[in-house]
């Protein structure tokens, strides 16, 4: 089995104290696993700009790796430059390079970048090889996108702009996935694609978030776990064995890692990385445990 899989937890940014205070502790106990990288996400328009940064310094300074997101749909370049020129000071040398979304309702400036392309472009002209850029993309086509096809020479361009590596947006139809690797190395372009996971805990939210970033809910999903009403511990259940065997098979099929939207909880998450059987590798990052 593979020894250099990526592993890595996102986090919101709390915004309130005792929501920092229970970061913390989530951290602490996902830190036990050693994943590669906690991320945390950023606000378009910089709206959670002082919070992301405060968190990804925070996982820094407790001597783990922290990725800050940064989208920059309604943002200036002065703002952009003065935040990468904080993260290098701080020592941050990974991020995650987005578009973002304006919020329904909001102005939103346009800002000097329209597309996340332009901003890894800016990103590898401004600090060359300093940041390890991941960016993002959508096995079940972005929902704006004009057709699959020029959703997919978009990602391409992202790449080609300077990218290292890619997390998807969650999805449960493990085809959806082969289906998007396969035509992204048809068109010659290997840099690693680590599935996103969604943990299953709560169907309404699940379904909120869906909705809002275009994920599917596949019918027999949905449908189990609207039977399920209020009955929480069976929709963890239910939700722990789906997204085990998605995990299981992606790895199985050659995944290069999984990236966990925690949601800035550590059970699910945990519990997911127990039923796989992964436990650290000799130096950093996690490993699958012979005979898992
Ligand atoms: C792993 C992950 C992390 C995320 N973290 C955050 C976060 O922290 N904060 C946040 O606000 N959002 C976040 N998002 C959501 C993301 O910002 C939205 O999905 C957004 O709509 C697209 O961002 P992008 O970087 O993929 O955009 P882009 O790659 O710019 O693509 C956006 C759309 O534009 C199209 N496009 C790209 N280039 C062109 C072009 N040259 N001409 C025409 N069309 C083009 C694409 O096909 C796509 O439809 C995250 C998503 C993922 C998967």
């Amino acid at each position: 089995m593979k020894n250099d899989l990526s592993f890595s937890f996102e986090f919101f940014p709390p915004k309130t104290p005792e929501g920092a205070q229970k970061l913390r502790d989530v951290r602490t106990r996902l830190a036990t696993v050693q994943p590669n990288f906690f991320s945390v996400t950023f606000g378009a328009g910089g709206s959670t700009r002082d919070g992301t940064i405060n968190a990804v310094k925070e996982i820094f300074a407790a001597g783990l790796e922290a990725a800050p997101h940064i989208s920059c749909i309604g943002i200036t370049k002065a703002q952009i430059a003065a935040l990468l020129d904080d993260y290098r000071r701080t020592g941050i040398r990974r991020i995650v390079a987005l578009r973002g979304d304006v919020p329904s309702g909001a102005a939103g400036g346009a800002g000097d970048f329209r597309y996340a392309s332009e901003l890894v472009a800016h990103v590898r002209e401004s600090t060359a090889d300093w940041f390890h850029v991941e960016v993002a993309c959508y096995p079940e086509v972005h929902p704006q996108a004009r057709s699959p096809q020029e959703d997919l020479q978009n990602f391409i361009a992202k790449v080609r702009a300077g990218a290292d590596s890619a997390i998807t947006q969650y999805f449960y139809n493990l085809d959806d996935y082969r289906r998007f690797v396969d035509e992204v190395r048809r068109a010659g372009c290997d840099v690693p694609i680590v599935p996103g996971i969604m943990p299953i805990t709560n169907y309404s939210q699940l379904a909120r978030f869906s909705d809002a970033c275009g994920a599917e809910i596949p019918r027999w999903i949905r449908r189990r776990l609207e039977s399920f009403h209020d009955d929480r511990e069976a929709i963890r259940e239910f939700g722990l064995d789906v997204v085990t065997a998605l995990c299981e098979r992606l790895l199985a099929d050659g995944a290069p890692g999984l990236h966990f939207y925690t949601m800035n909880q550590a059970e699910a998450t945990l519990a997911i990385w127990q039923r796989l059987g992964l436990q650290r590798g000799p130096a950093a990052g996690p490993r699958i445990a012979a005979g898992a």
